[in-house]
């Protein structure tokens, strides 16, 4: 059975995994008390953790807020910008209709407040055009919202020609980078943003933690109140060990990004091969000019995933879906955005992998697939 699923969430990385454990063994002082030395010891392992994630994002450490994760990033600077938008009169918000269900619905519960939210559709590609999004900007828009990298089809959105054009503009700008944190670390550290979030797990830290990059002067209205921690954005217990933990994914991140991506090309190039010279009849959901080397996004022709699914327990572990909504199944509204036909939806399969991905495993598990879907075909 192998694990290719790493788009809901990655394996945490043995050096990270030791560093939590020896963290969370050793170290019980609440990184903010002042009265002894054991709070004093995990401060300096916050703020060391802190610098990791600074150094692989090419910010300022002051710039770095802890969060549980992404989801709570989302939220934290959507919901955080009621009060400004409020206050600027400016109650317009631009997002993609593929964002995750932390900025889509985030963003609709502010439509409860007055604001206006504006939705962008990528074509059959899976991508946003960025002419497309840039000129409905108006001089009341708040926000934009738009993620790096969508989690279901891996499709990279033009963040970055958004990004500069909104700097100009001087318009808000979110990036969900919660799968290419970590991943494509050149591409981020030249984005231009005012916030970005992201999760730990999706790139071998730990669950549980994640961030948000602040690059802006606007002052988010908290979420949570009851302490000064995280500079008043995040009250609440540093979590040590899960700090520690990040810091730990971003600094492996950083040091073997390059190498990690020539593997995760490899192993992209393995499974198109195999699916290739095994004959079954599909197609790739998304423009795979566009995809990220970690995954793909694949339907079988006549194959329900659902089916598929059944047939592969035991073999692998991959999804069809975001994991947040594949509890309850129902059609991507990735994909029917996308304007895909049905029944393509229905047989899109999601399989990502990691570095440490073995490939022979993996090309093992996809020729698995390939002749179960013959079986159909
Ligand atoms: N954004 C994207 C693009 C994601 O893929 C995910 C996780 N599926 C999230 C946000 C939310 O991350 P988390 O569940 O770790 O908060």
């Amino acid at each position: 059975m192998i694990y290719l699923d790493y788009n809901a969430s990655a394996p945490i990385a043995l050096e990270v995994l030791n560093t939590v454990i020896e963290v969370m063994s050793s170290q019980m002082g609440n990184a903010d008390s002042r009265t002894h030395e054991y709070g004093a010891n995990s401060m300096a392992i916050v703020q060391s953790a802190r610098k990791s994630v600074a150094g692989m994002f090419a910010v300022d450490p002051q710039q770095v807020i802890f969060t549980s994760g992404a989801t709570e990033s989302n939220n934290m600077v959507i919901q955080g910008l009621k009060d400004y938008g409020k206050q600027t009169n400016k109650k317009h918000i631009i997002i993609s209709s593929v964002e995750h269900k932390s900025v889509l619905e985030s963003a609709k519960a502010l439509s409860k407040y007055g604001f206006e939210v504006e939705t962008v559709y990528p074509d059959d590609s899976g991508r946003v055009k960025a002419e497309d999004l840039l000129e409905r900007v108006r001089p009341d828009t708040l926000l934009v919202g738009l993620m790096h990298v969508n989690n279901e089809t891996g499709i990279i959105q033009p963040v970055d020609q958004i990004g500069k054009f909104l700097k100009k503009r001087g318009v808000l700008f979110l990036v969900d980078a919660t799968q290419s944190a970590g991943k494509l670390i050149d591409e981020i550290q030249k984005l231009d943003y005012d916030f970005l979030s992201f999760s730990a797990h999706k790139f071998q830290g730990p669950q549980g933690i994640g961030g948000l990059i602040i690059n802006s002067d606007v002052r988010l209205t908290p979420l949570m109140y009851g302490g000064h921690q995280e500079r008043g954005y995040r009250p609440g217990t540093v979590p040590v060990a899960l700090c520690a933990g990040l810091g730990k994914a971003c600094s492996l991140a950083l040091e073997n990004h390059l190498k990690n991506q020539n593997q995760l090309k490899e192993l992209k190039t393995t499974v198109l091969k195999v699916i290739e010279d095994s004959k079954v009849k599909y197609s790739i959901n998304g423009d795979p000019d566009y995809c990220v080397d970690s995954m793909i996004n694949i339907s079988f022709d006549d194959v329900s995933s659902e089916a598929l699914m059944v047939l592969l327990k035991g073999i692998c572990a991959v999804s069809n879906g975001s994991a947040c909504t594949s509890n309850e199944y129902s059609l991507s509204y990735v994909l029917k955005s996308m304007g895909l036909p049905e029944n393509q939806i229905e047989e899109a399969l999601r399989i990502s992998w990691g570095p440490d991905t073995d490939e022979n495993e993996l090309k093992k598990a996809v020729a698995d697939i390939c002749q179960i879907v013959l079986g159909f075909q």
